[in-house]
């Protein structure tokens, strides 16, 4: 996840991208980046906050009344400034934000190294970058048809948008399972942003964008909207009725709430090109080379902190099932300080939602000193302990703001299964019939979260009734676990 924004019309793009950035900061704080249109596209970004990117900029020249800005959550190479959004093609010609995950980007970005393309950052943002170049040069159409025939070519989620030097005050948007929103403003001027946060200020006629859809953005004109499969769509133009408070949190009460709310889409991003139903299998790439040493180990310690140490229960549990090696789940804090007995029979994986927990790294670093493999399940990329470890995977949860953990523990606990099968597969622990119902149960799982929070309505009245109670009155008992009650007699 990550805040992307877009402006184009006949105000100064500048001050109304970074506005906009800062509305959208919860979304991802790695590394910030615009890209600005005056004549030619002028680019500034750098690792950290917005903030960082305004002190980067300082008194640079910021004219431009097109351009585009990027929040970045990382998920393909570390926060730098190097990896930071936006991405330019390697001629200069197109510059591009996204927000997502490019499934396909090692294949095509094999493919465009074969034709003499080379790339600066490890983004997979920058393959689709050079892959819209490659075919607007090959094909010699415009930036949108450009877009549209690369993104036929491209699995994974997106939303993005895009400038081209060749047609200056141009944008070309598209999404597909990330947010994108088009605000129309009253001179026919554009804006364009993750949520409606940094729009409604301006403008509350707003058209959200489909799966699927492609907008080709001219100041002035109308809005053009048509399918990657190129059928025209009539854009379908809604006013926004949220109050400027509201949206910040897209309209929840908090951030924890609009986190669990997230869940259906955190727990897909952390199964999404791992869980390989069609092939029956699973792949975790970053534990991969460390798959020899899990399945010969002793044992196996997670060490982790808080909600990170309950997700380890959650793994112990499957993987002693699945996968019939011995689990041992430890706090970290407890032992970093206690000598515990490591070998280099032992592979230690550290949870931790930030990467930079504490305790958790200490004890990472106490177990690699005895020599033990140490990996990390880890949500922020590029954090200490995913720097650290030998291997991992990470969770992808997207940053989380909320105190108390919802989606991060959920990704963990994706994850976690995902590790078990893929160590029980190896093993031969478990039997094939068995895999593939656990491999479906845990593809249907994002559904079934989605539709478990659609009983949010009735779980608010019967708490509003019980709020007081110390407990469960009988005759609720036997309605909700009539198997477990039985015929009681009620005190
Ligand atoms: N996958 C892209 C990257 O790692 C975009 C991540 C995002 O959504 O911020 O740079």
């Amino acid at each position: 996840m990550c805040g992307i924004v877009g402006y184009t019309g006949s105000k100064q793009a500048y001050p109304i991208l970074i506005k906009g950035l800062q509305r959208l900061e919860y979304r991802g704080y790695d590394s910030a980046g615009v890209a600005l249109m005056d004549g030619t596209i002028k680019l500034h970004k750098c690792k950290g906050k917005v903030a960082d990117l305004q002190a980067h900029i300082g008194q640079d020249i910021t004219i431009g009344s097109a351009g585009i800005g990027h929040t970045r959550w990382a998920t393909h190479g570390e926060p730098n400034d190097v990896n930071a959004h936006p991405h330019v093609s390697m001629s200069g010609d197109i510059t591009l934000i996204h927000n997502g995950i490019i499934e396909n980007y090692d294949s095509i970005k094999k493919e465009l190294m074969h034709r003499g393309y080379t790339f600066q950052s490890e983004t997979d943002t920058e393959v689709l970058v050079n892959l819209i170049e490659e075919i607007k040069k090959n094909e010699k159409c415009n930036l949108a048809e450009a877009v549209r025939m690369s993104l036929n070519e491209i699995i994974g989620a997106y939303a993005i948008v895009v400038m081209s030097n060749s047609e200056p005050g141009t944008l070309v948007a598209a999404k597909k399972s990330s947010p994108l929103v088009i605000g129309i403003g009253a001179d026919k001027d554009f804006y364009l942003a993750s949520d409606a946060t940094p729009i409604v200020e301006y403008t509350k006629n707003v058209v959200y964008l489909e799966d699927g859809e492609i907008a080709e953005i001219i100041p002035g004109k109308d809005l053009k909207l048509f399918t990657v499969k190129n059928k025209n769509v009539t854009p379908y133009i809604q006013e926004l009725e949220m109050q400027l408070e509201q949206l910040e949190k897209s309209g929840y009460d908090h951030f924890m709430l609009k986190e669990i709310y997230e869940q259906p889409r955190s727990v897909q991003d952390s199964l999404r090109g791992r869980l390989r139903l069609s092939q029956g299998l699973v792949h975790l790439g970053g534990m991969a080379d460390y798959e020899q040493a899990m399945l010969n180990a002793n044992r196996i310690i997670f060490v982790a902190c808080g909600t990170s140490w309950h997700a380890a229960l959650v793994g112990e549990y499957l993987i002693e099932d699945l996968a019939r090696i011995p689990v041992e789940v430890e706090y970290a804090s407890e032992f970093r300080y206690r000598n515990p007995i490591i070998t280099e029979r032992d592979v230690v994986i550290a949870i931790s939602q930030s990467g930079e927990t504490a305790d958790t790294l200490a004890a990472l670093e106490l177990a690699k000193s005895k020599g033990a493999t140490i990996l990390g399940i880890c949500n922020v990329v590029g954090s200490t302990i995913s720097r650290t470890t030998h291997g991992g995977s990470y969770t992808h949860a997207g940053p989380e703001i909320g105190v108390a953990s919802t989606k991060a523990f959920t990704a963990q606990v994706a994850v976690l299964s995902l590790l078990a099968l893929m160590l029980g597969q190896k093993k031969g622990s478990i039997e094939r019939s068995k895999f593939n119902r656990l491999l479906h149960g845990l593809n249907e799982i994002p559904a079934k979260v989605e539709k478990a929070l659609e009983t949010n309505a009735l779980v608010e009245i019967i708490s509003e009734k019980f709020k007081d109670s110390s407990q469960l009155p009988l005759s609720w008992q036997r309605l909700l676990f009539p198997s477990r009650i039985g015929g009681g007699v009620e005190a």
